[in-house]
């Protein structure tokens, strides 16, 4: 099937480097961006499907690299269902968890390598068959280092196709020789391994110094600026000069931090070392909204432009995570999971990018997964100014009240495919 978006106002490439892209028209073949340019130069002839943006933003679904989903769609800890589903409808077209949540389930667990692997590969079979709203990707099975376990349970655990280690949190029964010893192994098995830093929110957790991250030298340091409580700014700033590993923001950590931390990256010159993540949903944040509120604080707090904020939770993320996933740019044979947005009515901002510069919610106008429309907003989506026309017809959907509550969607089975145009 070919699908065809024109009319674009602007086209966020979510490529740290690229920013925004000439043109105003994008194809897609088969599930993947096959063209994009101006109009005459991506040929969006003989398209089954034409989307007319109508000059509105056009930028990749987010990615969510930090969350504590549970098996099914909801969040016991906060009493809640449907969060996943909304957060799709709110442009988070990608999640990964770094460990589940849910009932009767310890937080770091007592010695018990069995609880972990049956946990991590419980999650990992569950999500890879369940996609929220129909079309949200979920990468779910990372495992918990506990004291206990062996290079065989990293060996079986890659063999089954679980790729990454839960964030390192300092479980208080580990020594950091063990954790260290079990990282080589997963190391050994080519997962990807992220880590806390500091001394952790649990009684009695080991302390995970700057030593411990040099030796381990993670793929990503987890909520730089807390989750939720943050480092010295000596010790966060020693971590930032002596290493060159990825650091991701969260939005519920400490914000103070997270400014000093962009205001020192852009003074280094490295401010493309950063991602976003939501480290939700916990009892402190809200899921489905977390990682563009995070792009919203970035960009208008942090002052920094909103393709560049929007490509730390984009494009920066697909970088870091590229072995895996194969979304969160708009670039020719990436997956094509996209979504429109607005500015709201009455921002200041002249479209999204500037609203969101100017510290404005934008809402969403369309969302998209594997060159799909999924939907046209979020159940509490914020208003749009504009709207989308879909092969020719007016949907006229921008307002909460166009479709409260049951924004229309376009598939909605779990899993194989129901596209009802
Ligand atoms: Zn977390």
């Amino acid at each position: 099937m070919k699908v065809s978006i024109e009319n674009i106002g602007k086209i966020v490439s979510g490529d740290w480097d690229k920013g925004i892209l000439k043109g105003d028209t994008v194809t897609i073949e088969n599930g993947r961006f096959s063209g994009i340019g101006y109009r005459d130069e991506a040929n969006p002839s003989k398209s089954d499907v034409t989307i007319d943006a109508n000059g509105m933003v056009l930028m990749p679904g987010y990615i969510d690299p930090h969350t504590h989903i549970s098996i099914g769609d909801y969040s016991p800890m906060q009493r809640m269902v449907g969060l996943m589903e909304e957060a799709l409808l709110q442009g988070i077209t990608t999640v990964m968890d770094e460990f589940n949540q849910f009932e009767g389930l310890p937080l770091f667990y007592p010695p018990d390598p069995a609880g972990v692997k049956a946990t991590a590969i419980a999650a990992y079979r569950a999500w890879k068959n369940y996609r929220p709203g129909g079309a949200q990707k979920v990468h779910a099975g990372s495992i918990t280092l506990v004291k206990g376990l062996k290079e065989q349970d990293f060996k079986d655990m890659a063999d089954i196709g679980i790729w990454r280690v839960a964030q390192i949190g300092g479980s208080s029964d580990l020594t950091v020789k063990e954790l260290l010893e079990e990282a080589s192994f997963a190391r050994k098995y080519g997962m990807f391994i992220p880590s806390n830093y500091g001394s952790g929110v649990l009684k009695g957790a080991v302390e995970l110094d700057l030593d411990f991250i040099k030796k381990l030298k993670p793929d990503k340091l987890a909520h730089i600026n807390g989750g939720s409580t943050a480092c010295s700014w000596d010790d966060t700033r020693a971590l930032i000069d002596e290493t060159s590993m990825a650091l991701e923001l969260v939005p519920y950590g400490n914000l103070k931090m997270a400014i000093q931390i962009i205001e020192y990256l852009k003074t280094k010159g490295q401010l493309n070392r950063l991602l976003v993540g939501s480290d939700t949903p916990t009892g402190q944040g809200y899921f489905p909204v977390a990682v563009q509120r995070a792009v919203n604080i970035i960009s208008s707090l942090g002052n920094i432009a909103a393709e560049k904020a929007i490509a730390m939770a984009t494009g920066n993320t697909h970088d870091l995570y590229r072995k895996w996933i194969n979304t969160g740019k708009i670039q020719k044979g990436y997956e094509a999971d996209a979504i429109i947005i607005d500015r709201p009515p009455g921002s200041v901002g002249k479209d999204a990018l500037g609203a969101i510069e100017a510290g404005d919610t934008v809402g969403t106008a369309m969302i998209m997964v594997d060159g799909m429309v999924v939907a046209l907003r979020g159940r509490d989506a914020r208003p749009t100014t504009k709207h989308i026309r879909l092969n020719g017809k007016d949907l006229g959907v921008s307002d909460p009240n166009d479709a409260l509550f049951d924004p229309p969607r376009f598939y909605w089975k779990s899993t194989g495919e129901t596209y009802l145009l």
